[in-house]
């Protein structure tokens, strides 16, 4: 029988204390069947991110949390819970470390190798730190960039604009949402029909049409209409490339958010059925790499032909590229990264995704702390829009929650207000902040976040680690350090911080710290590297630069 996971709900305690009973509720939340993606075999998203090692390391960390003591902490090794030791109230109560490698063995075969003997997992990003939330921790983000390339490209938002892309996964699932929500038409192939039925159910996607042809027929008139709406076809993404570029469309907005950044459990070659690549991939991993290194390729080369008749075209932080240079299209970069062309000038900032659960799984939490946001925000007219499209378009998978790109200041602001709001018994129980690793200062991916710095330090790793140890003396209640996460393993290395407003003195003196010190750490990586509008921010916030 399939064991199945699920967050506790209320305000009873099963573990010592609301820091830990936090971290107890969000490894579970996580791996909800409403929340992850393959909760049988552990996995949350992207690939084969996974929240725990297997199921008996899981119980493991399950069992650990429940007799775990307000002084101490546990460690976690690639999803499998490895000691605890005595620390003390104000330190974290788990540090994870997940999917990390030494440089010349970070490569996706070592890593197989060892995953198969069972020592390592890979983490992805929020997986293996225990804060996804479903879709919606990349909806606002992806809604970010695509209203960013509505006002750069076309002078406003994106209506009448058809936008072209694959990969209606854990986190490709949010393009459909973020297209409609900016006002243009979304047309997306996926292979796996449940996926596009999954994205259906929880209204993320509007229509479901198999025949390629019939669905870019029906974006077309959608577009022509200026009706906001979205299409998924289940198909590989070449084919449907394919009968665009042949029908002689060329989309205003082209990317794509397969899982290329992982050739054998992610991405699926072209040519046959999903049971078919199954199939194979089960058969005999070598010839199924170099089908999807040859699918992956014919995708790139479509995409750049289509940019080449106008489509503008931007890479969504899947390392499809890298992928397709590799295979041999030697011009693979001439599509530009979403980070560099849309994203940087928010991590100058300090901004980036920041989220919160309600422990109490109570959704009259979230509607609370809206109403907070919205009040303490209301003169930032993209934060106060996204608030009310959230309110009115995003289904919760899970424990509800919020996600809301604040900057530095903001965070700190906004956490200590809750942390308020806990104490006066206003909310039925606890929240969690915390945020994607794809944050401003937490993250080292030459492919993606850290791609084209201004100063060439794109591949510098001190920064992910130099922010994970200001975390952990900050005092948040978890703190993960990850390899591999968004673009694949050897290409990225990253930290994550978790951080619970139970009401307490103490909790407000840990959340000013962390608060403070995470979206400051994406500021000083900024100003290192000479962008100007991070100096100035650091200067007129008075973050500190040294010297
Ligand atoms: P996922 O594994 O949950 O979903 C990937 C989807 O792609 C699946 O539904 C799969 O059926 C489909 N697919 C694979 N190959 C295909 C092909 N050739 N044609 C059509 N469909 C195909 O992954 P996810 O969580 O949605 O993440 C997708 C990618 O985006 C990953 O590479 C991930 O690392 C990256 N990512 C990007 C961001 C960002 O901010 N841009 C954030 C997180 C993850």
């Amino acid at each position: 029988m399939v064991e199945t996971y699920r967050s506790p709900r209320g305000s009873q305690l099963t573990c010592a204390n609301w820091q830990i009973e936090a971290a107890y509720r969000m490894v579970q939340n996580n791996l909800d069947p409403d929340v992850a993606e393959d909760p049988a075999n552990l996995i949350v998203y992207g690939g084969l991110g996974k929240a725990a090692r297997n199921h008996e390391a899981l119980h493991k960390i399950l069992a650990t949390l429940r007799r775990l003591q307000p002084d101490q902490t546990m460690l976690v090794q690639s999803g499998k819970c490895v000691g605890v030791m005595q620390s003390h109230v104000d330190a974290p109560r788990v540090l994870l470390a997940n999917s990390n490698l030494v440089g010349d063995w970070a490569t996706w075969d070592e890593f197989r190798r060892l995953d198969a003997l069972g020592l390592m997992m890979y983490g992805q990003m929020t997986a293996g730190s225990w804060i996804y939330i479903g879709s919606q921790g990349i909806v606002q983000g992806t809604y970010e960039t695509f209203v960013a390339a509505g006002k750069r490209h076309f002078g406003g938002d994106l209506s009448g604009r058809l936008v072209v892309t694959a990969g209606l996964g854990g986190m490709g699932g949010a393009q459909p949402l973020a297209v409609t929500m900016a006002g243009g038409v979304c047309l997306a192939a996926d292979v796996d029909g449940t996926r596009i039925d999954k994205r259906l159910h929880t209204r993320y996607l509007d229509e479901r049409i198999d025949d390629p042809k019939q669905a870019l027929q029906r974006a077309l008139e959608m577009r022509a209409q200026k009706k906001a709406w979205s299409i998924g076809v289940a198909c590989n993404a070449t084919q449907l490339l394919t009968i665009v570029r042949d029908a002689g469309v060329v989309p205003d907005l082209l990317t794509d958010q397969t899982s290329a950044h992982d050739m054998l459990v992610g991405y699926v070659p072209d040519g046959m059925s999903l049971e078919q690549a199954n199939l194979l991939r089960q058969r005999d991993q070598k010839a199924y790499q170099r089908e999807s290194s040859r699918t992956v390729c014919k995708h790139v080369a479509l995409m750049l032909d289509l940019q080449e008749r106008g489509a503008i075209t931007f890479d969504y932080g899947n390392n499809i590229r890298t992928e397709a240079r590799d295979g041999g299209v030697a011009e693979a970069f001439r599509i530009k990264g979403f980070i560099p062309e849309y994203i940087r000038p928010l991590f100058c900032s300090g901004r980036g995704p920041f989220r919160w659960v309600a422990l109490s799984g109570e959704t009259s939490d979230i509607a609370k702390t809206d109403a907070l946001a919205l009040k303490m925000f209301s003169a930032n007219a993209s934060l106060r829009t996204w608030i009310e499209k959230a309110q009115a378009r995003i289904a919760f998978q899970g424990l509800p929650a919020r996600i809301l790109w604040l900057g530095y200041g903001e965070r700190a602001a906004f956490g200590l207000a809750v942390n308020d709001m806990v104490r006066k018994g206003e909310l039925k129980a606890p929240v969690v902040f915390g945020r994607d690793h794809l944050d401003c200062g937490s993250v080292a991916s030459p492919y993606r976040e850290t791609e084209a710095m201004k100063d060439g330090s794109d591949a510098i790793a001190d920064w992910p680690l130099l922010n994970a140890m200001g975390n952990v003396a900050s005092g948040a209640t978890w703190v993960s350090i990850h390899h591999g996460g968004g673009v694949g393993i050897g290409k990225s290395i990253h930290s994550g911080q978790v951080s619970v407003a139970d009401g307490t003195e103490s909790a407000e003196r840990r959340l000013r710290r962390v608060l403070n010190f995470d979206p400051a750490s994406g500021v000083m990586r900024h100003a290192d590297a000479g962008y100007e509008a991070a100096e100035i921010f650091a200067r007129e916030r008075s973050i500190d630069l040294g010297g």
